[in-house]
């Protein structure tokens, strides 16, 4: 490996991609940024397709599998800018660390499997190889990377998220349900004339707090937590709110659907008439002018720790020099299409620790980078093996 070329690639390419900012829907120079350093770094074919995904292709000199390595160009926000020390779109480059919003989640994956693949010797590729940057996936997991899935019909996918270069075997899903809470408006004064939604809704979360969590062996419990609550009217003077909603966060382990969620939940509304609960629909705007939407749930998902998969890409790592540890990782990323929705043998694995995501000075190191590049061009080079 010839590291100090890779590491002017992968610190170039990070250093522009985090003074590029890619936040929500507004993604185009993020992508221009991408494909760009695609074509310098020799990628067969590099186009955009239609929800703005920009995707890479290198081909093998053997037959073999189609692999997909994703990671999203969205970030965060950056939040409180006065509390940052460095630069969030400076791409600063000290102690060792790129500093930077995205640093962390998504763009260090993103650059290093980009140059991880490009740097492969076309001898060790087997099949083709896709290094791909979704749009959205902060805001909806899995939804742009079904487009990607669609044009290419991989046989496998690796998504590039920071799990401290261990691999992700599996994940817990993610839905957002949305209690509706019906009440009767009156004047303030006079209370007991109306229904107050605001007690209703203290009940509502007092009765889900207390149905048991659903426990998984690899993914843990499940959790379920309310992140927001609105009242109408609002603002209110004097008067006895008419309704009130209150969106929960829920991490799902395998085996929950979208009906047993629902219906586990459902119980907790008796004797609230005209209340409901629902999972709503989400949609993002994307900068090509499409709109990628769906239902804001998201399966957990795992792949069978002794399939010919998991074993080839622990070899992989094993070669590379990487300590051949699995977990479950415990955020949701693009997986949950991919594995959680399509049932596809998937992976997650990259530099840098979750802690370091969506966090003010966020940075990922250059050695941690390095050791990613290793990592990802070793899963590409065992992962060409599968019999597909
Ligand atoms: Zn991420």
């Amino acid at each position: 490996m010839d590291i100090q070329n890779i590491e002017r690639d992968i610190v170039g390419f990070l250093q522009e991609l985090i003074r590029t900012p890619g936040i929500a829907g507004d993604l185009s120079a993020v992508a221009d940024v991408v494909g760009r350093r695609m074509r310098s770094l020799g990628f067969d074919e590099v186009w955009q397709d239609e929800v703005g995904n920009v995707i890479g292709k290198r081909r093998g000199s053997l037959p073999g599998p189609r692999l997909v390595f994703d990671a999203h160009m969205d970030t965060v926000e950056v939040g409180e800018r006065d509390a940052w020390v460095h630069d969030p779109f400076g791409g600063e480059y000290s102690q060792g660390k790129i500093w930077g919003r995205g640093a962390a989640d998504d763009k260090g994956s993103l650059a290093a499997f980009t140059v991880a693949l490009a740097r492969l010797p076309r001898e060790a590729i087997r099949g083709e190889v896709y290094a791909v940057g979704t749009v959205g996936e902060e805001l909806i997991e899995g939804a742009a990377l079904e487009t990607v899935l669609d044009e290419i019909h991989p046989d496998g996918v690796i998504i590039g998220e920071p799990t401290d270069c261990r691999l992700g075997i599996g994940h817990k899903g993610r839905a957002r349900l949305v209690f509706s809470i019906h009440g009767k408006a009156a004047h303030s004064s006079s209370p007991e004339v109306g229904d107050n939604a605001i007690d209703k809704a203290v009940e509502v979360i007092r009765r889900v707090r207390q149905i048991p969590s659903v426990e998984d062996p690899l993914l843990g419990k499940s959790v379920m937590e309310p992140i927001q609550l609105f009242s109408s009217p609002y603002p209110s003077a004097s008067t006895v709110p008419y309704a009130c909603e209150v969106v929960f966060d829920r991490r799902m382990v395998r085996g929950e659907t979208r009906q047993t969620v629902l219906a586990l939940h459902e119980s907790v509304l008796q004797g609230m008439d005209g209340s409901t609960v629902h999972i709503p629909e989400v949609s993002v705007p994307c900068y090509t002018g499409k709109k990628i939407s769906r239902q804001d749930f998201h399966p957990a998902w795992s792949v069978d720790p002794d399939s010919e998969w998991v074993r080839l890409a622990l070899e992989g790592l094993k070669s590379a020099g990487i300590p051949p540890i699995t977990y479950g990782t415990p955020f949701c990323t693009n997986c949950s299409g991919s594995a959680g929705e399509r049932g596809l043998p998937t992976l997650v694995f990259g530099p840098g620790s979750v802690h370091l995501a969506h966090v003010t000075d966020e940075y990922a190191e250059v050695s941690e980078l390095l050791h990613a590049v290793r990592g990802y061009m070793g899963l590409a080079q065992a992962l060409g093996q599968l019999k597909v």
